[in-house]
């Protein structure tokens, strides 16, 4: 029988990590610069295991195979089949991230790599004056952005917007985007690691040498004069609707004692928690949820209740 499965984290090291995932959430990490926990992953580069009940050691893709639609829904298995549809990180920048741009589904398949990209940043935790860059200064042309490539000015075209804990951002791709320095970010993102690396900063890589760029693919796909959109804040509201989209939704939880929830066959639900210490209680027993930790409900989990006093990322398809 399925029950609510947590996960253990995939880590990943990167050149621009640090310690702020083990700190905010009280965890070990193996890495000197720990860059991404990916906390619910289904890919070559990155699998989830169960770590918790009967199926404890199993691979997510295991559990896909053995109870396909019973775990992600009859609406997520006609939207995308066995496929699991979600990439779920937390993200550590302790140094600014590389400036890119995500293709669009069908750009990615023209060019023969897997899906496009749309993710969505929460803000779980940054500096005071933490700002991050969200899209291309208004009114930047094509143009003018190949000179600044080629002038090395880059930095100049760049929107520079600031955030603050709780604060969301939605990227859709061909949006202009890097994560800055001193901010600690909950990502929901399609299953898809398309990237098209910009400007780095004129850094160098592990090896000394400066990381690729893809400049001309990320001509094709930035989305030049798009509308500027700025971050969403916290409304004070207990729930809050954080994104409706067609590749997944989000809402926002301020956890205070019980809420019912009811799995009722269609879809999955991805629970991060984000402060206190809950617990998930379902027809055949429960699921404590501590700090930091990211739960998978299963579609056909039924009735479950959520018991505690927390902040909550919920994500569905
Ligand atoms: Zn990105």
């Amino acid at each position: 029988m399925l029950y609510p499965l947590k996960f253990r984290p995939v880590y990943k090291e990167i050149i621009w990590g640090g310690k702020n995932i083990s700190k905010y959430f009280d965890r070990k990490t193996p890495y000197e610069k720990t860059a991404e926990s990916w906390e619910l992953c289904c890919r070559p580069d990155g699998m989830s295991v169960v770590d918790n009940g009967p199926l404890a050691g199993s691979s997510l893709s295991d559990i896909i195979e053995q109870y396909g639609e019973k775990l992600l829904g009859t609406e997520c298995v006609k939207k995308y089949g066995s496929r699991f549809p979600l990439l779920i990180k937390y993200i550590d920048a302790n140094d600014r991230l590389s400036v890119q741009v995500h293709p669009d589904d069908a750009y990615a398949r023209k060019t023969g790599e897997e899906n496009g990209k749309n993710e969505l940043w929460y803000i779980v935790d940054a500096k005071p004056g933490a700002k991050l860059i969200y899209g291309l200064k208004k009114d930047i042309t094509k143009d003018e952005f190949i000179s600044a490539v080629k002038n090395g000015t880059v930095a100049d075209t760049l929107r520079v917007v600031p955030v603050k804990p709780h604060d969301s951002l939605f990227i859709p791709a061909g949006t202009v985007h890097a994560i800055l320095d001193g901010i600690l970010i909950a990502e929901i993102q399609q299953n898809s690691n398309t990237t098209y690396r910009i400007y780095d900063w004129g850094r160098l890589g592990k090896d000394g040498k400066p990381r690729e760029l893809h400049i001309d693919k990320a001509l094709d796909v930035i989305n030049f004069g798009g509308a500027a959109a700025e971050p969403q804040q916290d409304s004070g509201e207990t729930q809050r609707e954080i994104l409706r989209s067609e590749f997944f939704n989000i809402d926002e939880v301020k956890l205070s004692g019980k809420l019912e929830r009811n799995a009722e066959g269609k879809t999955l639900m991805v629970i991060m928690n984000l402060s206190g210490d809950i617990v998930i209680s379902y027809d055949g027993g429960e699921t404590p949820l501590k700090k930091g930790d990211t739960a998978l409900i299963p579609a056909s989990l039924g009735k479950y209740t959520l018991n505690g006093q927390s902040r909550l990322l919920m994500s569905w398809i």
